[in-house]
């Protein structure tokens, strides 16, 4: 497996505990750049059932941070939103 990233379809050995599987899920992400924050609501996301790590795949990583890079040029200084879906 290459590290970093998984397979967006199928649970995983957590690589942190190396105990527990993956479970699909949501949560919430915050971000902080600059004066920016920024909290994501609803992102998808693998979470470990052992210790509760959660690991989301490159696509929504991508998306995380190009929206994030949307409010920072948008002058925000802290926001609450729903992360977009990706195609
Ligand atoms: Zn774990």
């Amino acid at each position: 497996m290459d590290a970093g990233f998984y397979d967006e379809d199928q649970a995983m050995k957590c690589p942190i505990c190396k105990h527990g599987n993956t479970q699909p899920g949501t949560v919430s992400v915050t971000l902080e750049r600059g004066a920016t924050t920024i909290v994501f609501r609803h992102v998808p996301a693998e979470v470990c059932e052992n210790c509760g790590e959660e690991f989301h795949s490159a696509k929504v990583t991508e998306a995380l941070l190009k929206q994030a890079e949307t409010a920072v040029a948008e002058g925000v200084e802290i926001d609450v939103r729903r992360f977009a879906q990706i195609a």
